[in-house]
């Protein structure tokens, strides 16, 4: 069941079943209008999070940020008509990108993942894309938007209330789930960790599951330390990508979710995806399937 939260004065997150493709979305009234941080996989969960809205303000929703370019953040856009949405210029295109090939997706997504409800969602472009740091100021509330660069997505953004000590953190942190650095880049994924903990919030919230802590948040990021330091090893005595992965695997980190961290930490030690004769390894989506089965048994469980 979804949930809408309260965090603070005027500052609500909407959570829904800690799964993926099930993200959280957060809502920030202000004085006149509203702010939204994420849309959502499909029209139903849309129309919930729209009712929610409406039962704690009669106020506009005047700008959508997503936080990166993956379907369950931005899949229902265009149901937010009144709204301005904004991303970062590389989320803009690659939401473009994605857009070209919507049949594609269309097709992929119903054929693994099956039991998620698509309907209604589709890529649609945001209005506006930044690059850096942009702030909304809803009368003395500051609301940060902060690019953090390639990590989990193209590039992750993080919106910050400074005032209340709350980050909505996107899928950067995932809670309840090892890291996901999903583009190949690890040590940027680190140095994002490194920077919303520099922020010293007293809620980040989760792209997926439950709002956590600092400490939580730097759990994270110290597994993710660990998983890349390990990878490194293997990389150093000359192993090949396959060999690292048997080698790694089957200690604590669900095999789908390490898959993707040595592949990404593969990638950023030569340059290029490497090869394999894994399966699950050359197929990014396959990969996304398995991690979707583990996260439910990782989540499931709280859910
Ligand atoms: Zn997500």
């Amino acid at each position: 069941m979804a949930e809408f939260r309260k965090l603070a004065k005027d500052v609500y997150v909407f959570l829904q079943p800690p799964l993926v493709w099930y993200s959280s979305a957060g809502v920030i009234i202000g004085e006149q209008d509203v702010i939204v941080v994420d849309s959502l996989t499909n029209a139903a969960m849309t129309q919930s999070l729209r009712a929610e809205i409406r039962r704690v303000t009669d106020k506009p929703i005047r700008f959508l940020i997503n936080t990166h370019s993956h379907a369950d953040h931005v899949y229902t856009n265009h149901l937010f008509p009144e709204a301005t949405v904004l991303t970062t210029h590389r989320g803009r295109e690659r939401t473009k990108d994605s857009r070209k090939v919507q049949g594609k997706h269309d097709a992929l997504f119903a054929r693994l993942f099956s039991d998620v409800d698509f309907r209604g969602g589709r890529y649609t472009l945001q209005d506006m894309s930044i690059s850096g740091c942009l702030s909304f100021y809803q009368g003395e509330r500051e609301v940060r938007v902060l690019e953090l660069g390639v990590g989990h997505s193209e590039s992750d953004v993080v919106v910050h209330l400074p005032g209340e000590k709350i980050v909505f953190c996107g899928d950067l942190f995932l809670n309840g789930m090892p890291p996901l650095p999903g583009e190949g880049h690890v040590t940027q994924t680190i140095a994002s960790y490194k920077a919303i903990e520099a922020l010293e919030a007293d809620i980040y919230v989760a792209g997926h599951g439950d709002p956590g802590t600092l400490a939580d948040v730097r759990a994270q990021r110290t597994l993710l330390e660990s998983q890349f330091q390990r990878a490194r090893e293997c990389f150093e005595r000359g192993m090949s990508y396959d060999a690292a992965l048997q080698a790694l695997a089957g200690d604590d980190v669900p095999l789908d979710f390490q898959r993707m961290i040595i592949l990404s930490s593969y990638c950023e030690f030569t340059g290029k995806l490497p090869e394999s004769t894994d399966p699950a390894s050359q197929n990014h989506l396959t990969m996304l399937q398995g991690i979707a089965t583990e996260a439910k048994l990782l989540l499931g469980r709280k859910g």
